[in-house]
């Protein structure tokens, strides 16, 4: 089983829109939408579940009133500042601030009444889904969550037990942007790494940390240049570092209204075109699939 992760350094590259249309390109294969932060492939690809569940990043302690003896033993311990207490009727009550604990469970340990217990918090739900190009494995993080690196590997792992399951050769993941975390999740380990650039400054800014974070796991990467004629000059630029590096550039995608119109319809560009960026991004999906084996 392959596995191929399209990412960019940023968001807004267009890395969305390509992995949209490689779904809806004929071959087997299985999607997984890693940019859980900003996921909105279903937009395209319409999924109706057909699993849920849910998804804990981490643990919070929880304080039992009634096993609570006072002792201000966790108000003491805990380097988080999560524990306070309030004067009440004579006695000192104490509550923990779910936001502010870290989950490190110090008070847990030490409290003499066992009045603290650490409980798993939900922070997102992660959902299998049939679309009309096949499986797709996506996932909601909750409001202000920050567990997306674990979500995202979740995530991957879900959408491989898919593909063995359903006898697939292929993983297509669209990986989460940046450089932090999430990205770490979404490349380590993948067969290749297709980083989706623009020809601005910024743009070559993020492809350069973007790749040597894949250098740095030791994953192989290729580069495609969305709208790479609205500046040919950084378009250039970009493909002279690449060749530089020995990083294949393997696409070369021309500003084309045809992408924003698909997105209005909820649709990818090759289902709708045949123009510009369609036959580009056909061409693109040849030699990333001929770079795989696939
Ligand atoms: S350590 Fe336990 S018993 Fe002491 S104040 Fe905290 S919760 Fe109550
Ligand atoms: S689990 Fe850790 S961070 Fe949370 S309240 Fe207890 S000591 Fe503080």
């Amino acid at each position: 089983m392959k596995e191929l992760v399209v990412i960019s350094g940023k968001g807004g590259t267009g890395k969305t829109s390509v992995v949209a249309s490689f779904a809806s390109l004929p071959g087997r294969k299985v999607i997984a939408d890693c940019d859980v932060d900003a996921a909105d492939l279903h937009l395209v690809l319409s999924p109706s579940v057909v699993e849920t569940h849910e998804f804990s990043g981490g643990v919070t302690a929880i304080l039992d009133q009634k096993k609570c003896d006072g002792s201000g033993k966790c108000l003491e311990v805990c380097r988080f500042e999560a524990v306070s207490r309030t004067h009440v009727n004579g006695k000192w009550v104490y509550s923990i601030d779910s936001m502010a604990c870290d989950g490190c469970g110090v008070c847990a340990y030490f409290c003499p009444s066992r009045a603290i217990a650490m409980q798993a918090v939900e922070s997102g739900k992660w959902f299998v889904s049939d679309t009309k190009h096949g499986p797709l494995v996506h996932a909601r993080l909750g409001i202000a969550e920050e567990s997306s690196g674990k979500l995202v590997t979740r995530v991957r792992t879900e959408a491989q037990r898919v593909a063995k399951d359903g006898g697939f050769d292929l993983i297509v993941v669209d990986g989460s942007p940046g450089i932090g975390c999430p990205v770490i999740a979404s490349i380590t380990g993948v067969d290749l790494a297709l980083i989706v650039t623009e020809p601005t400054l910024s743009g070559q800014h993020d492809l350069k940390r973007v790749a040597e974070v894949a250098s740095g796991l030791k994953v192989g990467t290729a580069v495609c240049i969305n709208k790479w004629d609205i500046n040919l000059e950084a378009a250039q630029s970009i493909q002279e570092w690449c060749h530089g590096k020995g990083i294949p550039v393997v696409g070369l995608i021309p500003y084309d209204d045809a992408v924003t119109a698909a997105q209005v319809m909820g649709l990818s560009v090759v289902e709708c075109s045949d123009g510009g960026a369609a036959s580009c991004i056909i061409d693109l999906w040849t030699r990333v699939s001929g770079m795989l084996g696939a």
